[in-house]
């Protein structure tokens, strides 16, 4: 099963009332139908305020859908309760925003292994989380940098390091909001690489907002949205 399909998905969002004082809503996904499959990096371009992240969000568990349905590597999202909806989203999914927002007191080594402590790891799955939080600091090109806090980081290294840290628990999915909004043209481009480096060594289904077309051949496969509808 792919590892992420959604079918004829709908949302709707609350949006005041009308002169009569009837509840509005606004549409910003509109049957939107998408296969993501492992070890495939795609794209997702398209104006601002045309879905994209109603859609990751979607995709993250993190909302549900007015209608249609959403299977995460083969099960629908939209029949189970709230407490499998949040093993999803630790377990299934990585989740990297435009600003790294890590911990100012935590070391980037911490900073993983606060991930999986959060997930539920404890005693020796900690430990394992240690030696796993210095492997995925390798393999983003961080080694030296475990002990390091954020402010002795440059903006290209805590992305990397908020990366390494979406891959703690073993993602299927990984979904990516503008990750270069706040690097200059260079560092945009090495974090993409990165991104499509990973998507191929891990299988990750990747799926990466960004508004910055000139990275799109960096990717396997580009999607684009419009008025909530996928081109
Ligand atoms: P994009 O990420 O492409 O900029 P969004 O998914 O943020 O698009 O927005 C899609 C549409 O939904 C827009 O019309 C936006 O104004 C609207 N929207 C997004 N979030 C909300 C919200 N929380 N409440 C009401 N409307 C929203
Ligand atoms: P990036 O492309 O990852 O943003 P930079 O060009 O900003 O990297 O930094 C180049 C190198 O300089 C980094 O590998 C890092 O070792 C070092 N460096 C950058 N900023 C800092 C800082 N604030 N504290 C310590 N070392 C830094």
């Amino acid at each position: 099963a792919p590892a992420l399909r959604t079918r004829d998905v709908c949302l709707e969002y609350p949006d005041g009332t009308d002169a009569e004082g009837r509840p509005r809503t606004v549409r910003a996904l509109d049957h939107v139908s998408l296969e993501l499959r492992r070890g495939v990096m795609t794209a997702l371009i398209g104006p601002s305020g045309s879905g994209k992240s109603s859609l990751l969000a979607v995709a993250a568990a993190l909302i549900k859908p007015t209608s249609g349905s959403v299977f995460v590597a083969g099960q629908s999202l939209t029949e189970l309760p709230e407490k499998d909806l949040a093993r999803i989203r630790r377990g299934h999914t990585g989740m990297v925003f435009q600003q790294p927002n890590l911990l100012a007191a935590l070391t980037s080594r911490e900073q993983l292994v606060l991930a999986a402590h959060v997930a539920g790891a404890r005693g020796k799955e900690l430990h394992a989380a240690r030696t796993r939080a210095d492997e995925l600091l390798e393999q983003v090109g961080m080694v030296d940098c475990g002990d390091r806090r954020p402010h002795q980081l440059s903006g290209g290294q805590r992305q990397r390091v908020n990366i390494a840290r979406a891959l703690m628990n073993d993602p299927q999915l990984l979904l990516v909001d503008e990750p270069t909004a706040a690097l200059d043209q260079e560092r945009s481009r090495s974090v993409m690489e990165l991104l499509a480096d990973l998507t191929h060594r891990f299988g990750l289904a990747s799926l990466v907002v960004t508004h910055d077309t000139e990275f799109v051949p960096l990717t396997d496969r580009c999607v684009s949205m419009e008025d909530g509808r996928l081109q």
